[in-house]
């Protein structure tokens, strides 16, 4: 049994952000998350916030500050892709996801760190994925923000460390989302075959390795980088 903590997730309205809010909850955490849209699971608090704006994400803590206390662990999952090979990528195409991915991040982890620091107590995790340090053709953008959260989790790890404040990245591979789900068969099939596990991870198997982290258990982790995708990306 875990200590009951104050967690915040960013983008836990759907897909992957959900299935950790939901999970934080089922382990007896003060749950809050972020959403542009749409509302968390049962159990948390909705609060709204646009990563690319500092000011709302600045309002979105003093709401959770208020109503459920210091945030203690904060996940930043928020993320967007816009993919294209490299020579018809814009530049906008280039800085929205990175300035969503890895700026957004920046923003989210900055302002938790000012109540870890009070209270020399933090968990940070960054959602990554598998393509950060793979490489993915089409998705320069998103890869080199995704790689760019590796040296954030490190440059905490290193400034917060002593303050009892870890930073770990987890790096997604392919999770059982609608996105895949909507994936003709026969893609669906040739993705597996490259997965040494052959097959897709449930959003549940990312949560629960998330919670883990954020957990007394994983206090002595930190800059780590945690892979879920069944072996995908081996040797990183
Ligand atoms: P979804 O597209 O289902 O959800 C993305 C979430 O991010 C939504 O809640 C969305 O909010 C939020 N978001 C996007 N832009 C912003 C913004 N500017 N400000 C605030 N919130 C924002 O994604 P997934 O659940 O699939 O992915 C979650 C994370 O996991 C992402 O970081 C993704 O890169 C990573 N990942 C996903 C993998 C997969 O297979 N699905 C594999 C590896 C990594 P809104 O609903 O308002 O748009």
């Amino acid at each position: 049994m875990t200590t009951p903590r104050t967690v915040l997730v960013t983008g836990g309205n759907r897909g992957i952000g959900y299935a950790i809010a939901e999970q934080f909850v089922a382990e007896g955490h003060r749950v809050a998350v972020t959403a542009r849209s749409g509302e968390g699971p049962e159990g948390t608090l909705t609060v709204r916030a646009d990563v690319t704006d500092t000011a709302s994400i600045d309002a979105a803590y003093s709401e959770v500050e208020e109503k459920l206390g210091a945030v203690e662990v904060v996940v930043a999952n928020a993320g967007i892709t816009r993919d294209t090979l490299m020579m018809r990528m814009s530049d906008d195409d280039f800085d929205a996801v990175v300035d969503t991915n890895l700026g957004g991040t920046f923003r989210v982890v900055k302002r938790a760190s000012k109540g870890m620091l009070k209270a020399r107590y933090g968990r940070i995790v960054l959602i990554s994925s598998v393509v950060g340090l793979l490489g993915s053709a089409g998705q320069i953008n998103y890869a080199s923000s995704k790689a760019g959260l590796v040296g954030m989790a490190r440059s905490i790890t290193r400034e917060l460390g002593a303050r009892g404040i870890t930073a770990n990245v987890v790096a997604p591979g392919f999770i059982q989302t609608d996105m895949t789900a909507s994936l003709p068969e026969d893609t669906q099939a040739e993705y597996k075959k490259r997965i040494p596990a052959g097959r897709f991870a449930e959003v549940s198997e990312v949560a629960r390795v998330v919670t883990w982290l954020a957990g007394d258990d994983a206090a002595y982790i930190s800059g780590a980088v945690i892979p879920v995708d069944g072996g995908l990306g081996m040797g990183h």
